[in-house]
């Protein structure tokens, strides 16, 4: 398993349903990395074989893995499949995942472990929806996701935390450094054994505000979506 503590900051590219072969080809031209930080490029599955590592600070996820082992399960791509592709980490339960296929805590919990057990690691996205920030509920929903999430098999060496409001998923919208910052802070202290995790934030992360939010105390890097398709947005982000 890729020892990720000791960089200072993690920059997670979520390519989402985009790419090709040129598109990745240039991608990886024009990528700009230094060795402070830990870089993670993930890719749609079938281009999961052009991700490139360089066993420093560029590795490779995936956006899913199925919670089965193997089996008649049509379409599915399995940990241990990803594994002996060489994949390194896996984002799990991202709310387009949610939002459009019925991932549920318990499914991610199951995907969770099953990547920790094939020295994969999982990147867990927790986040509140609008509805449930204006309703004063993000801390208890938080508190529900992680402690349904997390297998129990999780510790903050093999699995990483990604803090992702819903509502600022491809918006343009963010919290305030503040509220990041005290959410960040919450989830740490929601059970001891969180208190070293990693935890990302994630939700309409440019190259304007990603030193800002980097920079929090308790933040410890982003997970990037739409501005990490374009390459020289997220080599700004990243540097
Ligand atoms: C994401 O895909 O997890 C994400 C945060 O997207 P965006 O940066 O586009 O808001």
């Amino acid at each position: 398993m890729i020892d990720f503590c000791n960089f200072s900051s993690i920059f997670i590219a979520n390519w989402k349903l985009h790419g090709n072969f040129d598109f990745i080809e240039d991608y990886y031209q024009k990528l700009s990395i230094n060795s402070k930080n830990c870089i993670v490029i993930c890719s749609p599955s079938i281009y999961l074989n052009k991700l490139k590592t360089n066993g420093k600070n560029l590795y490779s996820g995936s956006q899913d893995v199925s919670e089965f082992e193997e089996g008649a399960y049509t379409g599915e791509i399995s940990a241990k499949m990803l594994a002996e592709n060489n994949i390194n980490f896996c984002i799990v339960g991202h709310s387009e995942r949610k939002q459009y296929f019925s991932e549920n805590n318990y499914k991610i919990n199951l995907k969770s472990k099953i990547l920790i057990q094939h020295n994969i690691i999982p990147i867990i996205c927790i986040g509140e929806t609008l509805e449930e920030k204006n309703k004063n509920m993000t801390k208890e929903i938080l508190k529900t996701q992680v402690e349904q999430s997390i297998p129990d098999i999780a510790n903050f060496q093999n699995t990483i935390l990604a803090y992702e409001p819903i509502w600022a998923i491809g918006t343009g919208l963010t919290p305030s450094l503040d509220e990041i910052k005290e959410v960040h802070d919450f989830i740490k202290n929601i059970n001891k054994n969180y208190q070293n995790f990693k935890i990302l934030y994630g939700g309409s992360v440019n190259a304007l505000n990603s030193d800002d939010i980097n920079s929090l105390k308790n933040v410890d890097g982003c997970l990037v979506g739409g501005a990490s398709l374009k390459v020289s947005e997220f080599n700004s982000i990243i540097s």
